[in-house]
């Protein structure tokens, strides 16, 4: 039912096998339709095919729907590690996951991709990170949201700025336009010292 956005459903039982005096007894569930917006990183072998399929996958999955995916740039690595060129992309998407759901989602998509984890930042067949969970703030071991370093990386912000400028950051309460004006500029700045 495409136009049903959330559903909180209760199933009530009058009678049940419990030693305590009761009206009923029930149990409720919610689902709701969460938006998120995911960037998409690939910098070794066939890197548009690893992206393109695991787009390919999140829009045969039953719990996702892919509103957009921005195109793919190229850029040269971040953080010291990784050797290889990037493709960069971003995606919303509409989804029933809870975060740590669907981080464990996109985690089977990168092994899906062949990835090995074996240093942090290294080279990789594919990364998915969540960037924005509708306005979600939060900072557990597993999860961090909003990305924690997406306001200063330009190959996040400029696929994510095309599909989404207005979206807003919840912590630094700026669109997605606005913290890409900021970064360029202050990259520019860098540059000319
Ligand atoms: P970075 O997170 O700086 O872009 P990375 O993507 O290379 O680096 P990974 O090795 O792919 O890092 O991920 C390490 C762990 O980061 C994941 O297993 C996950 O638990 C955690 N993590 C925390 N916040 C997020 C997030 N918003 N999206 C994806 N993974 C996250
Ligand atoms: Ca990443
Ligand atoms: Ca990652």
């Amino acid at each position: 039912f495409p136009l049903i956005r959330e559903i909180c459903l209760e199933v009530r039982k009058p009678h049940a096998p419990v030693g305590l005096p009761f009206a009923s007894v029930s149990v409720e569930i919610k689902r709701r339709w969460y938006k998120a917006y995911l960037a998409m990183g690939a910098n070794l072998g066939d890197r548009e095919g690893y992206i393109r399929r695991a787009v390919e996958a999140m829009e045969q999955e039953e719990r996702i729907r892919v509103l957009q995916v921005s195109s793919l740039i190229k850029t040269t690595p971040y953080g010291g590690v990784a050797k290889e060129e990037f493709l960069n992309g971003a995606m919303e998407i509409e989804t029933l996951f809870t975060p740590e759901e669907l981080l464990d989602y996109l985690h089977t998509l990168e092994a899906a991709a062949g990835r090995e984890r074996k240093e942090h930042w290294g080279d990789r067949t594919l990364d998915l990170d969540i960037l924005l969970y509708e306005e979600l703030v939060q900072w557990t071991e597993r999860l961090t949201i909003p990305h924690m370093d997406m306001a200063n990386r330009t190959f996040v912000l400029k696929p994510l700025a095309e599909i989404a400028p207005y979206a807003m950051h919840p912590v630094y309460r700026q669109t997605v336009g606005m913290l890409l004006d900021g970064l360029e500029k202050r990259e520019g700045i860098q540059g000319k010292r």
